[in-house]
């Protein structure tokens, strides 16, 4: 396995995008993720010669030239695809906006309306990162955390959970923000306790800062 140190340039995975979580064959459960983050990821760490794996949910993004591309569509397949490419990889980056949930039942045919209440029973979907945390032997990782409340708080609890060397903490404050082409307001924390506050800084400028720190990750 290459040191991502130096000169050397080692495989890089990226998750992006949401997943989708198939109802019947015309819905689903999904979330707000454009992907812009993750791309932009996957993009810089191209740019610096690295090679880079994109696993990624839906989104209306351009597939990136030079870059290993894997679409998924749920967080199972997702799971699947990652789990795959994880032993060949020597710094992970989950972007991706993972969905918690998937419905206990997804029907071949297209559920009928029916007057009355309806109910949608939902099972809890794997935690891909907490399970890539349990067998890291080595391995650079970095989760994302996009909180409504106590942002640093779940972040530094989610970092120590899934055994991330990064969490990068991502206030969703107001309609939508932190989704898509915006600034971002984030908190770096790593698993030493430094941490930093980056202020309304594009995705972009944020994918460079994200690179330069866990390319400091030492083994
Ligand atoms: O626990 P939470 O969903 O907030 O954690 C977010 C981080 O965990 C992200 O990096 C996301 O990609 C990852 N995740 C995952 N599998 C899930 C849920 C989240 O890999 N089922």
């Amino acid at each position: 396995m290459s040191a991502i140190y130096g000169k050397v340039k080692s495989r890089v995975l990226v998750t992006a995008g949401p997943t989708r979580e198939k109802i019947d064959p015309v819905r689903f459960i999904s979330n707000y993720s454009t992907g812009i983050f993750g791309y932009a990821i996957a993009e810089e760490a191209k740019n610096r010669g690295h090679a880079v794996t994109l696993v990624s949910g839906p989104t209306a993004l351009r597939k990136p030239a030079g870059i290993r591309f894997i679409p998924v569509e749920s967080a199972l397949d997702m799971r699947r695809a990652v789990l795959k490419e994880f032993s060949r990889s020597r710094l992970v980056i989950m972007a991706a906006a993972v969905s918690d949930w998937r419905a206990k039942i997804s029907g071949e045919s297209k559920l009928k309306k029916s007057r009355g209440k309806k109910a949608l029973e939902l099972v809890e979907n794997p935690d891909i990162l907490k399970e890539l945390g349990k067998r890291k032997n080595g391995r650079v990782l970095v989760g994302f955390a996009l909180e409504t409340e106590n942002l640093r708080k779940n972040a530094i609890k989610k970092l120590k959970e899934k055994n991330l060397d990064i969490i990068i903490a991502n206030q969703l404050s107001g309609k939508g923000r932190a989704f898509g082409n915006k600034p971002v307001t984030i908190i770096m924390i790593d698993r030493h306790g430094n941490e930093e506050t980056f202020r309304r800084d594009s995705k972009r400028e944020m994918a460079k800062i994200i690179l330069d720190k866990a390319l400091q990750f030492k083994l």
